[in-house]
């Protein structure tokens, strides 16, 4: 089955074809983060959301270049320098590396490229003045560089591809210096700001004076370089719609560096809201986490990552601390079948794939219905746990079915639980028991799974010998 993807820009699931001829190479664009705070969790929907998409092309025999900026210059990282009172690198390198620290946490694929804003200031220097040469771009008295959305719509390009714009009931020709901006109104956006005072140190030469580049401008800069004029897939949160990717397409095509036919970006896709106990997160409500604030709860990074996983990308998907406890049951569920697979197959070479490997790909094919391919795998789980308490499995269909789950694992990236190790005092009980068990001393054998019970651990019997599991 052909892959299907929704393409804010036709507004459409459409096959996904890439632009490389050969059907082979995928340039695919997140929106990074501001590294200004640690990014929260419903950040981290989205950069999962991307880190699912790149994984399923892989999947699908696709070679992924996966860039996602790292934008550690723009208005609210400059007002946290200037309260600070740190150089800009030093401020930023803080939440940058706890940003990929996080990504690690979470198991998400290191991006191929992760290009920091402040090292493209010749790209971006260099695609403004396109812009002006363009007549698209105007200067302004003070040094700063505005698009015109005037210029642009009278060259006959659309500005309002992704969201649907009523120029007529907007507030239209407004210049704005601030990087995100009303979005009832659209107005000219900063391309270059000249330094102020309050800038501190942190601006940059032009030939138009010295300044910064406005946000928007910078990932247009960026993907462009990395990915070519024309690229397969862009992708980020809904919120990022308007105006921010509407302003990197009007950039990107205004400067008219694509080939004759193609756009900037072929298939646009964005990531809906997340709530968090069925609100909008606010700090104000207490349901505002970092994935820190969920780490000091005891969740696990694999259990966050589960949950973020549950539901299709496009769909609000509602966060609660109830089902991160679901998560940690759902996984629980899943690493003891995989577990008593393990032991069965042994080091039984698969020879085939069952057929969950297909049901998995139809659900992920269909615009990444993930929540159908959870379905599937869970009542793969279900039958293969009855068919292992009936002794109707062998060692090649365990094997099997582990080489099935590690194809779909690739993907998932919820990988195996963190083997737990047996303290000495827990092994030294187990033994005890099973002297006592060989001494037919069975009280005594049970007075010991009491005691170990009682220390948070349970015996198993299994036919390799019994053993110790974490309760
Ligand atoms: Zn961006």
């Amino acid at each position: 089955m052909a892959l299907k993807l929704f393409n804010t820009l036709s507004r459409s699931a459409q096959e996904f074809v890439p632009l490389d001829p050969a059907g082979k190479r995928v340039g695919l664009y997140c929106c990074g983060p501001t590294v200004y705070d640690f990014a929260h969790i419903g950040n981290w929907r989205t950069f999962i959301f991307g880190d699912l998409v790149r994984r399923y092309l892989e999947f699908k025999g696709f070679s992924v270049l996966h860039v996602m900026n790292i934008t550690d210059v723009d208005d609210k990282i400059i007002k946290k320098v200037r309260e600070s009172n740190l150089p800009l690198r030093e401020f930023t390198g803080t939440f940058e590396s706890a940003f990929f620290d996080d990504l690690k946490a979470l198991n998400c694929l290191l991006p191929h490229q992760t290009p920091r804003a402040t090292e493209h200031i010749p790209e971006i220097v260099s695609l403004i003045e396109k812009l002006l040469a363009r007549g698209l771009a105007y200067k302004t008295p003070d040094g700063s560089a505005y698009f015109s959305i005037e210029k642009y719509r009278g060259s006959g390009s659309q500005y309002g591809q992704l969201v649907k714009l009523n120029f007529d009931e907007m507030r239209v020709g407004e210049r704005v210096r601030t990087d995100e901006y009303a979005k009832e109104a659209v107005a000219d956006f900063a391309l270059w700001k000249a330094r102020v005072p309050e800038d501190g140190q942190v601006f940059w030469p032009s030939p138009w004076g010295p300044g910064r580049p406005g946000w928007h401008i910078e990932c247009s800069a960026m993907s462009m370089a990395l990915l070519g004029p024309s690229f397969d897939l862009h992708l980020g949160g809904e919120d990022l719609m308007f105006p921010h990717h509407e302003d990197e397409i009007a950039q990107s095509e205004g400067a008219a560096l694509q080939p004759q036919g193609q756009r900037f970006v072929k298939y646009w896709l964005h990531g809906a809201h997340l709530l968090v106990e069925g609100k909008k997160m606010s700090k104000s409500l207490g349901n505002f986490f970092t994935l820190r604030d969920l780490l000091a709860k005891g969740f696990t990074g694999r259990e966050i990552r589960y949950l973020l996983l549950t539901a299709r990308y496009r769909e609000t998907f509602n966060f609660t601390l109830e089902g991160l406890q679901g998560a940690h049951t759902a996984l629980l569920r899943l690493d003891d079948c995989l577990k008593k697979l393990r032991e069965l197959a042994g080091d039984t070479i698969a020879t085939d794939h069952p057929a969950l490997l297909n049901q998995f790909s139809d659900s992920l094919d269909d615009d990444l219905n993930i929540a159908g391919a959870w379905g599937a795998i869970f009542d793969w789980v279900r039958e293969t746990n009855k068919k292992l308490a009936e002794n109707a499995l062998d060692a090649s269909n365990a094997a099997a079915a582990l080489a099935a789950w590690e194809k779909l694992d690739s993907v998932l990236g919820v990988g195996s639980p963190p083997e737990v190790a047996v303290p000495p005092d827990i092994a030294t009980l187990l033994e005890a028991r099973q002297a006592a068990r060989k001494a037919k001393d069975f009280k005594r054998a049970d007075a010991i799974r009491d005691e170990l019970k009682a220390k948070g651990w349970t015996i198993e019997d299994t036919p390799k010998g019994a053993r110790v599991k974490r309760l």
